[in-house]
Protein backbone atom coordinates (compact mmCIF):
# COMPACT_ATOMS: atom_id res chain seq x y z
CA UNK A 1 0.00 0.00 0.00
CA UNK A 2 1.17 3.18 -0.99
CA UNK A 3 1.22 6.42 1.50
CA UNK A 4 -0.34 9.09 -0.03
CA UNK A 5 1.92 11.54 -0.95
CA UNK A 6 2.15 14.89 1.55
CA UNK A 7 1.52 17.96 -0.96
CA UNK A 8 4.93 20.26 -1.30
CA UNK A 9 4.71 23.62 0.16
CA UNK A 10 4.59 25.63 -2.28
CA UNK A 11 7.69 27.54 -3.82
CA UNK A 12 7.23 31.77 -3.27
CA UNK A 13 7.28 31.91 -7.02
CA UNK A 14 4.65 29.81 -7.15
CA UNK A 15 2.34 31.29 -4.33
CA UNK A 16 0.19 32.47 -6.63
CA UNK A 17 -3.69 32.87 -6.18
CA UNK A 18 -6.51 30.81 -7.94
CA UNK A 19 -7.69 33.03 -11.20
CA UNK A 20 -11.47 33.73 -10.68
CA UNK A 21 -13.90 31.10 -11.84
CA UNK A 22 -11.25 28.35 -12.36
CA UNK A 23 -11.58 25.24 -10.58
CA UNK A 24 -8.92 23.80 -7.98
CA UNK A 25 -6.19 21.76 -9.60
CA UNK A 26 -6.45 18.39 -8.55
CA UNK A 27 -3.09 17.25 -9.87
CA UNK A 28 -0.86 19.26 -7.75
CA UNK A 29 1.70 16.58 -6.56
CA UNK A 30 2.45 15.49 -10.28
CA UNK A 31 2.82 19.47 -10.93
CA UNK A 32 5.39 19.79 -8.57
CA UNK A 33 6.94 16.56 -9.41
CA UNK A 34 7.17 17.90 -12.82
CA UNK A 35 8.20 20.99 -11.65
CA UNK A 36 11.56 21.65 -10.16
CA UNK A 37 10.99 19.15 -7.41
CA UNK A 38 14.71 17.61 -7.64
CA UNK A 39 14.49 13.68 -7.88
CA UNK A 40 17.56 11.53 -5.50
CA UNK A 41 18.93 7.86 -5.31
CA UNK A 42 21.21 6.15 -3.78
CA UNK A 43 22.31 3.43 -6.31
CA UNK A 44 25.65 4.12 -5.12
CA UNK A 45 24.78 3.06 -1.68
CA UNK A 46 26.30 5.92 -0.06
CA UNK A 47 25.92 6.14 4.02
CA UNK A 48 24.20 9.91 2.95
CA UNK A 49 23.66 12.15 0.83
CA UNK A 50 23.74 15.85 1.31
CA UNK A 51 21.02 17.65 -0.75
CA UNK A 52 20.89 21.33 -1.34
CA UNK A 53 16.84 21.35 -0.65
CA UNK A 54 14.99 20.28 2.11
CA UNK A 55 12.38 18.75 0.01
CA UNK A 56 12.97 16.89 -2.83
CA UNK A 57 11.93 13.39 -4.11
CA UNK A 58 13.22 10.09 -3.08
CA UNK A 59 12.69 7.33 -5.58
CA UNK A 60 15.57 4.85 -4.27
CA UNK A 61 17.45 3.65 -6.81
CA UNK A 62 17.06 4.34 -10.66
CA UNK A 63 14.34 2.65 -12.53
CA UNK A 64 13.24 -0.29 -12.71
CA UNK A 65 14.85 -0.60 -8.83
CA UNK A 66 13.30 2.49 -8.03
CA UNK A 67 10.82 2.53 -4.94
CA UNK A 68 7.42 4.29 -4.69
CA UNK A 69 8.65 8.08 -5.43
CA UNK A 70 8.26 9.57 -1.94
CA UNK A 71 7.69 13.39 -1.41
CA UNK A 72 10.08 13.93 1.64
CA UNK A 73 10.43 17.67 3.63
CA UNK A 74 12.70 17.79 6.23
CA UNK A 75 10.85 20.61 7.75
CA UNK A 76 12.90 22.24 10.24
CA UNK A 77 15.59 18.88 10.54
CA UNK A 78 18.73 19.37 8.64
CA UNK A 79 18.53 15.70 8.12
CA UNK A 80 15.89 12.59 7.25
CA UNK A 81 15.97 9.09 6.50
CA UNK A 82 13.93 7.53 3.86
CA UNK A 83 11.68 5.78 4.94
CA UNK A 84 11.32 3.35 2.14
CA UNK A 85 15.22 3.04 1.31
CA UNK A 86 16.64 4.24 4.59
CA UNK A 87 18.64 6.31 2.55
CA UNK A 88 19.95 9.40 5.16
CA UNK A 89 19.45 12.87 3.52
CA UNK A 90 21.69 15.47 4.93
CA UNK A 91 20.75 19.52 4.37
CA UNK A 92 23.98 20.96 3.15
CA UNK A 93 23.32 24.57 2.78
CA UNK A 94 26.06 25.12 -0.05
CA UNK A 95 24.71 22.91 -2.08
CA UNK A 96 22.11 24.66 -4.28
CA UNK A 97 18.42 23.28 -4.55
CA UNK A 98 18.44 20.07 -6.56
CA UNK A 99 22.23 19.91 -6.06
CA UNK A 100 23.48 16.91 -4.25
CA UNK A 101 26.77 14.83 -2.96
CA UNK A 102 27.70 12.93 -4.33
CA UNK A 103 26.16 14.14 -7.35
CA UNK A 104 25.77 10.78 -8.69
CA UNK A 105 22.71 10.70 -6.75
CA UNK A 106 20.70 13.32 -8.71
CA UNK A 107 18.20 11.33 -10.94
CA UNK A 108 17.99 13.74 -13.64
CA UNK A 109 17.03 10.94 -16.65
CA UNK A 110 13.38 11.46 -15.94
CA UNK A 111 13.46 14.74 -18.33
CA UNK A 112 14.74 11.85 -21.01
CA UNK A 113 11.83 9.41 -19.43
CA UNK A 114 8.59 11.99 -20.12
ZN1 LIG B 1 14.17 6.33 -0.58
Amino acid sequence: MAPRRRLPAPAPHARERPAAGRARRPKATEMAHDQGVPHFHNDPGVTAIHVGSREFMCIGARPPFDHPHVFIDMGRDDEVICSYCGTLYKFKPTLSAGEAEPAACIWDDREAAA
